[in-house]
């Protein structure tokens, strides 16, 4: 997953069709990855959700899931998050 992430955005959706693996299994790979990647002086890089109808962005969200509602605008329809390693 490091490998498919090396300067490359993938969503967590793309992650799991690519690997074969279900979502909630993506999530915690990231987490090791973030691990990980940081004593390769790398850093996973995530670029946050944004709601598609008001567009809010979800900065302050620390987890690696996706929120399923905006807080702005109630709106469910949430562009996924997705991850990088630079
Ligand atoms: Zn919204």
């Amino acid at each position: 997953m490091i490998e498919l992430l090396d300067n490359k955005e993938m969503s967590a959706r793309d992650l799991s069709q690519t690997l074969s693996i279900r979502e909630k299994e993506v999530y915690t790979h990231l987490s090791h990855i973030a691990r990980s990647v940081t004593a390769q002086k790398k850093k996973l890089m995530i670029i946050p959700a944004e709601c598609l109808e008001c567009g809010f962005v979800f900065e302050q969200r620390k987890r690696f899931t996706r929120p399923s509602r905006c807080p702005h605008c109630k709106s469910e329809h949430i562009q996924n998050p997705v991850y990088r390693i630079e």
